[in-house]
């Protein structure tokens, strides 16, 4: 009681102003706030450090309009455009808190930053000025970037050696005369060795692809082409697939016969693949999938439906996570690694589409998707 009484008449000899900027001072990220006739009225310790790597001296901010401010930190940023789009998204708009932006600062100091900004309000007096907030994001994109790089590296490590396994492998299993050699025992180690190796190799691949996208180094390119031809060439082959399950796979093409459409038909066969792919592996045999493919307003409409064993209700918002798998797939009756639908995710962002889905646990779930023309 003592104690808390003692704090509160300390606390009350300081002025409210004094205890903010203690508090920006000892903050880790960058700080500046500027009055409402637009000049600068502080700088926070980091950020004075971190400008003073790139020549600035923000000493001399102090006092000056913010139009200096703006200027010199858009000589230092990569990404001078955004920059500036959200300096101009706030100019004279008090109200206006714009959105956080991911930078990424020049030589020498090689800083990714997230900006955001707020106005600063007083009980009577109405605004006072606005503060921009900016906060280091160094570390945690050179992690995610050291990942990247792994995962690369790794799992072009792994497929040299896995093609010499299934080359190898397929020797034996493509030799007839061999076989009959073999005893069952034997021809059953191979056969599982054979899986094994197919499945390694689906899965270094999947990795090869993810790193590739979050690298940047997929390139998108598109290709003008008749629609119906380029489905059917991509549905092919789950045909089968879905046969060996008995799961009767339904078409639907609702466009005119001969029209043409210009995407990049490869990242369709990986979006499309996937999404039938998981549609046929969680549908129990004699279950249904039903795929639909429409043009609108140049999008390309397509929804994948299927009778399995849908996505529990509270899982669904984590599904295009990397690696997540929801609970009721967690079993050996359903083999995978939870990283295709955020592949899938990924393809679609970088084709500017968009994807949704509708799931109840033991009736069946169905992707939609929708892809402008490129
Ligand atoms: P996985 O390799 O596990 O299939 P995905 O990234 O393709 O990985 O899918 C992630 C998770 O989403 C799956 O593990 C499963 O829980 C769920 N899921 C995806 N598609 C379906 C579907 N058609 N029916 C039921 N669950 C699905």
């Amino acid at each position: 009681m003592k104690k808390n009484n003692l704090l509160h008449s300390s606390a009350k000899n300081l002025e409210f102003q004094d205890i903010t900027f203690a508090v920006a001072n000892a903050s880790n990220d960058g700080i500046i706030i500027i009055n409402p006739e637009h000049k600068i009225s502080f700088v926070n310790k980091v950020l004075k450090r971190w400008l003073n790597w790139s020549d600035i001296n923000t000493n001399k901010w102090i006092g000056e309009t913010d139009k200096k401010a703006y200027k010199e930190f858009l000589e230092i940023s990569e990404q001078q455009t955004i920059l500036e789009s959200l300096f101009k998204s706030v100019e004279g708009k008090q109200n206006l808190i714009a959105e956080s932006i991911d930078i990424k600062l020049k030589n020498p100091i090689y800083k990714y930053m997230n900006i955001y900004t707020a106005p600063i309000y007083h009980k009577t007096e109405g605004y006072k000025g606005r503060v921009w907030i900016i906060d280091d994001q160094t570390k945690e994109k050179k992690i995610e970037k050291a990942k990247t790089e792994f995962i690369s590296i790794a799992s072009h490590q792994l497929r040299t050696p896995l093609t010499a396994i299934r080359g190898y492998l397929s020797m034996i299993t493509d030799d007839q005369e061999l076989l009959k050699q073999l005893d069952d025992d034997t021809k059953e180690f191979i056969e599982a060795a054979n899986e094994g190796a197919v499945r390694l190799a689906d899965i270094v691949e999947d990795l090869l692809n993810i790193s590739r996208l979050e690298m940047g180094t997929t390139v998108v390119e598109p290709k003008k082409s008749n629609l119906k031809e380029e489905l059917t060439k991509i549905i092919q082959n789950y045909k089968i697939l879905a046969k060996e399950k008995d799961i009767e796979i339904k078409t639907e093409y609702k466009f005119e016969k001969d029209t043409e459409f210009k995407t990049d038909y490869s990242l369709i066969q990986h979006i499309v693949g996937n999404l039938t792919d998981n549609a046929i592996k969680y549908t129990p045999p004699q279950g249904h999938v039903t795929i639909s493919f429409s043009i609108k307003n140049n999008l390309l409409r397509i929804s994948i439906r299927d009778s399995g064993i849908g996505i529990p209700k509270k899982q669904q918002e984590r599904i295009f996570e990397k690696f997540f798998r929801a609970d009721n797939v967690r079993n050996e009756d359903f083999k995978g690694t939870g990283i295709g639908l955020y592949y899938v995710k990924s393809l679609i962002d970088s084709l500017n589409g968009e994807i949704s889905f509708e799931s109840k646990e033991n009736q069946g779930t169905t992707f939609y998707i929708s892809i402008p023309e490129k």
